[in-house]
């Protein structure tokens, strides 16, 4: 990516019961204030635990668990239970319970009982009501509260984490817990072969990146974090990268010379091993930063809510699905340039990759957004021609400007989308990837994907003018705004595509960012954005994905190599078929025979 920079609690505890309070909080989070909160309510042994305004847990006498929820904006309540629950059976069950009237009513809370709900809901109430709780390697840590007044029993804790409460034998011997009866304060270990999948996959991702040992005091400059280097580590990429989330070299290295200042580092290149470096609290990204701090709660609570949407559509060969396929840069707009290396040369070769695997393997239809004069290369050619790139709007817009270009790609994806039925396909089988290279700090490397961040999907925007004006694309729908629920479920299934990407990325062997290759945002020059690719794009399921950061000289020699483009393309289409339920394993082991040296 090579663009300029363009265009978030807690709350007071209510004691009213669980629908009141979930009233209130509409009322509260309503309108155009951040969505964010939480509201937590004791009445009696009932606990509530707001999620959002459309979403609250609650736990009583017993320990009963029951999800509190209603539909989004927009959705219909037939699939707004589906989601919740994805079983018809449990779905008859829901609406002979609410007696069918109250369903009626859009706005209306559904009580979903936990042994109702879904794998990943079952999930969510947990991390709301026990936001102690922590996977590591070993198993799922479940910190015993009483929230519903005594101690959750060692049956409900195993029934709640492995879905049978007779499994709290096994709990008991692998912890070597000794009485029956838990405390207040007790930490429960589930073991992890024992634990639902949902709670399994915690646990595994746990066990790939546990978190760092950071220890938080204060002085009189403020709150502060300490971090001890380790051996090998550097202060740019293991606490600057790392701890505050900045990418780009003109930040890191401000940033760098800050805490360095601030710690009483004299030489930045020559730090021992050990050496406590203070990193300022308000620095720090979210999830680094002390467990009760507003801006981690904030950003836990948002966590839970986009966490409802993954995509839950099948389609192994990808028959139905259309790919949107952009490659970033072309024509007169070069992208990022970095010692004769251009990302649009690039990105368009890998755009031609994927678009071949695709053909070949699978049944998707792709879109290319962005075509030169000259058609895709074969495999074994070197890059073809990017100069005479077009956007493919009607009429084609030859990219002169790269802005233009930005926007005219986005106007087209969402054209796609809106006439997508008409090719037999489906908004839920549309699937939106950006292709770039990025130009950040050279002690970054690998790849990075970045998802529509919900909070930055708010309000309208258009463009107008001649030359839009003269785009059936643009004329069609000149303005763009997202309701809440499209923007929640944006970053939802688009966080679940991202998260395939890593996964397959991984599996082949490629390069990613070593601590977050995920993001939901640009971080730069001390503002917070979506690239406006994601930010106007329609499509739910859109990621902008940067293949590699041509100032690290490492990935740079990567890029130029056929065998290297080759697995990236079959990684990404593996990342594609695995999206829609199928194997991708197929595609990276073809990938594998070919990784013989070339060009
Ligand atoms: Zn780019």
């Amino acid at each position: 990516m090579n663009c300029p920079p363009r265009s978030g609690k807690s709350g007071p505890a209510f004691a009213l019961a669980a629908l009141l309070l979930s009233a209130v909080a509409a009322f509260l989070f309503g309108g155009t204030r951040a969505a964010f909160a939480e509201a937590t309510a004791a009445k009696g042994s009932r606990t509530t635990v707001v999620v959002s305004p459309e979403l609250s847990v609650s736990i009583a006498d017993g320990d009963e668990v029951v999800l509190s929820a209603r539909p989004l904006p927009g959705e219909g309540v037939d699939s707004f239970v589906q989601r919740v629950t994805e079983s018809a059976k449990a779905k008859r069950e829901i609406f002979a319970q609410s007696a069918g009237t109250r369903l009626l009513r859009k706005d209306a809370f559904v009580s979903v009982p936990y042994r109702l709900l879904s794998e990943n809901y079952r999930k969510i109430a947990m991390e709301a009501l026990f936001p102690e709780d922590r996977a590591d390697a070993r198993g799922w840590n479940h910190r015993v509260t009483g929230l519903a007044g005594k101690p959750e029993s060692l049956w409900r804790i195993a029934e709640w984490f492995t879905g049978d409460g007779a499994n709290y034998r096994d709990i008991r011997i692998a912890g070597e817990i000794r009485s029956l009866q838990t405390e207040k304060g007790q930490t429960v270990r589930i073991p992890a072969a024992l634990l639902s999948p949902a709670f399994r996959g915690e646990v595994e991702a746990a066990a790939a990146a546990p978190p760092p040992p950071l220890e938080f005091r204060k002085d009189e400059k403020g709150r502060y974090a300490v971090y001890r280097l380790q051996r090998g580590e550097a202060l740019y990429s293991a606490v600057v990268v790392r701890f505050t989330g900045r990418l780009h070299a003109e930040d890191v290295n401000a940033k760098a010379a800050e805490i360095a200042e601030r710690s009483g580092i004299l030489d930045v290149h020559a730090i021992p091993v050990g050496f406590p470096v203070k990193i300022p609290v308000d620095d720090l990204a979210a999830e680094f930063r002390p467990r009760d701090d507003p801006a981690r709660v904030a950003e836990e609570k948002s966590r839970l809510e986009v966490a409802q949407f993954v995509n839950r559509v099948r389609a192994a060969d990808l028959s139905g699905v259309t790919f949107v396929l952009d490659a970033g840069h072309g024509g007169r707009d070069t992208g990022a340039l970095v010692e004769g290396v251009e990302e649009a040369r690039y990105v368009y070769d890998l755009a031609c990759r994927v678009e071949r695997l695709l053909a070949r393997n699978t049944r998707a239809r792709v879109v290319m957004t962005v075509r030169p004069d000259a058609p895709c290369v074969g495999r074994n050619a070197p890059p073809g021609d990017f100069r005479t790139a077009k956007v493919m709007t009607t009429p084609p817009y030859p990219l002169e400007d790269a802005t233009t270009g930005v926007n005219f790609r986005w106007y087209l994806a969402n054209s796609v989308l809106k006439n997508v039925e008409k090719h037999g396909g489906s908004e839920e089988k549309t699937v939106f990837v950006s292709i770039h290279t990025d130009s950040l700090h050279p002690a970054v490397r690998g790849a990075m994907v970045y998802i529509p961040g919900e909070k930055f999907l708010r309000g309208s925007f258009g463009k107008s003018g001649e030359i839009y004006a003269a785009r059936r694309e643009v004329r069609e729908a000149p303005q763009v705004s997202f309701s809440r629920k499209e923007r929640v479920r944006a970053e939802g299934v688009s966080r679940d595509l991202a998260e395939k990407i890593v996964a397959t990325f991984r599996n082949a062997g490629l390069p990613l960012h070593e601590f977050a290759p995920v993001r939901r945002n640009v971080i730069r020059g001390g503002r917070e954005w979506v690239p406006a690719i994601l930010r106007y794009n329609r499509i739910p399921a859109r990621v902008l994905l940067e293949v590699c950061n041509l100032n690290n000289p490492e990935d740079r020699k990567l890029l130029v190599t056929r065998s290297y483009r080759e697995k990236v393309a079959r990684s990404l289409v593996a990342a594609l078929v695995e999206f829609y339920g199928g194997e991708g394993k197929d595609m990276l082991s073809a990938s594998a025979k070919e990784d013989r040296p070339q060009s």
